[in-house]
């Protein structure tokens, strides 16, 4: 069934790909309807597997709906219509935003007003600019107001905080970056002088309070975005405690995916009478996101089915999802050895190699991002053609959130995900 392509490794030199990298030999794999590996012909007989996590491997396996059948948003709103300052319009005239999104057309007017909300939003709708929008345009006509962003991952804080510099550019409004991984001198001093916006992770945000650095009671705004994930991630009592310390009179703007276990108590619980925006399901945002899986027998060859993918020329811009931080570690050193370029992103490196890898994956010169869930989620990364479950995720919501890191916007995406059969 499988034939090997793999002759052997062979590393590339410092340049990309070119004509050089790895074995040039491709015997075969994975086309839809003529794969071996694929589990679209055997589901039609209606029989479903389980994987090795209990999961439906026919969960996996969806063909990218077309857009023509994608229904076009109307926004009620155009951004000209909303009572922000002139300087904000221009901001985002200059990122060439020219209609709200679904989340930022029912958002922005309710933040505007003052009021708490609860937006069920995925990233990759823009919920980003649907809360700093209103947050810096409140900034601009009360310099004193200070908002405080919490969010799961150091690559999601970096993010925001660039966002924020793009549509604050020469408005005068300081920024703060809180997360870990980098030296906490420097952000403790910076987070002295009051900056009006503070964006980090829940445990140096806790850090740095603890040290009374930050002062929480200066803070009468609040964002949490992807409650969901933080709670996941085990920040709930940090983020409870964080909470606690706010002024009573605040704004408070909950952004989840979803509003299950334990997001729905907390936004009852801190904020005072929220509105509830929900945009399409997550599920809608992989739509356009083809989808199918791989068996493979042994390990060995599983390494060799991921070669021989890779080398595929539409395999522009891959991320590989595995559970673990060692068993990224570790794919990512093989893949280079073998002269991929590729380069790993978890939580067991240091906040400048993280960065590295996504820049690098990001400007093109690394074509293979290997990844755990946490360290990817939520990252905004343009032109992304393929992700590759190498090993399952733990659930199906992580599953969403890993594909939806491909088919962005209107480009659609391929997501492959390994079964092992060896495992079963
Ligand atoms: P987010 O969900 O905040 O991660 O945003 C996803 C991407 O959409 C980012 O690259 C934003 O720059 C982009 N974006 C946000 N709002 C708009 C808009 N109104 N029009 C076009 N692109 C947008």
């Amino acid at each position: 069934m499988y034939k090997k392509s793999y002759t052997g490794a062979k590393k590339t030199g410092s340049g990309g790909f070119g004509g050089s990298r790895g074995p040039k030999k491709y015997t075969g794999p994975v086309k839809k309807g003529n794969n071996p590996f694929t589990f679209r012909d055997m589901k039609r007989g209606a029989k479903k597997q389980k994987g090795q996590l209990g999961l439906d491997v026919s969960m996996f396996v969806r063909k990218a709906i077309e857009k023509t059948e994608t229904v076009a948003f109307h926004p009620e709103h155009r951004f000209a219509d909303f009572h922000i300052e002139e300087r904000l319009k221009a901001s985002i005239a200059r990122r060439n935003y020219e209609h709200p999104t679904p989340i930022q057309d029912g958002a922005i007017p309710h933040i505007l007003k003052g009021r708490d909300l609860i937006g069920i939003a995925n990233t990759g709708t823009g919920k980003t600019a649907a809360f700093l929008i209103p947050l810096i345009n409140k900034a601009l006509l009360h310099p004193k107001e200070r908002a405080i962003i919490l969010v799961p991952t150091r690559e999601l804080a970096v993010q925001i905080e660039e966002e924020f510099k793009e549509f604050a550019r020469g408005m005068n409004l300081a920024s703060v970056l809180t997360i870990g991984g980098v030296h906490l001198d420097k952000q403790a001093r910076d987070v002295r002088r009051s900056p009006n916006f503070v964006i980090g992770t829940p445990g140096r945000v806790k850090d740095l309070i603890d040290r009374k650095f930050l002062m929480m009671p200066d803070y009468s705004n609040v964002v949490l975005d992807e409650v969901d994930r933080m709670l996941d991630m085990g920040f709930v009592k940090e983020i409870r405690h964080l909470l606690s310390l706010l002024p009573e009179k605040r704004q408070s703007l909950f952004f989840s995916a979803t509003l299950e276990r334990g997001a729905k108590d907390l936004a009852m619980k801190f904020l005072q009478d929220p509105i509830m925006i929900s945009i399409p399901s997550s599920r809608a945002t992989s739509e356009n996101v083809d989808q199918d899986v791989i068996y493979s027998e042994s390990r060995e060859k599983k390494v060799e089915i991921l070669h021989d993918l890779l080398l595929k020329p539409e395999f522009e811009k891959s991320i590989i999802f595995l559970r673990t931080k060692y068993g990224a570690a570790k794919l990512a050193k093989t893949l280079k050895i073998r002269g991929f370029q590729a380069d790993a992103i978890h939580g067991d490196l240091s906040q400048g190699q993280r960065k590295r890898a996504l820049d690098g994956f990001r400007a093109g010169k690394v074509s293979v991002l290997v990844a755990t869930d946490v360290a990817a989620r939520g990252l905004d990364i343009d032109g992304v053609t393929h992700v590759i479950n190498y090993d399952l995720p733990a659930t199906y919501e992580d599953y969403i959130h890993r594909i939806g890191r491909t088919g962005r916007g209107s480009k659609s995406g391929s997501a492959l995900t390994f079964i092992d059969k060896f495992r079963a």
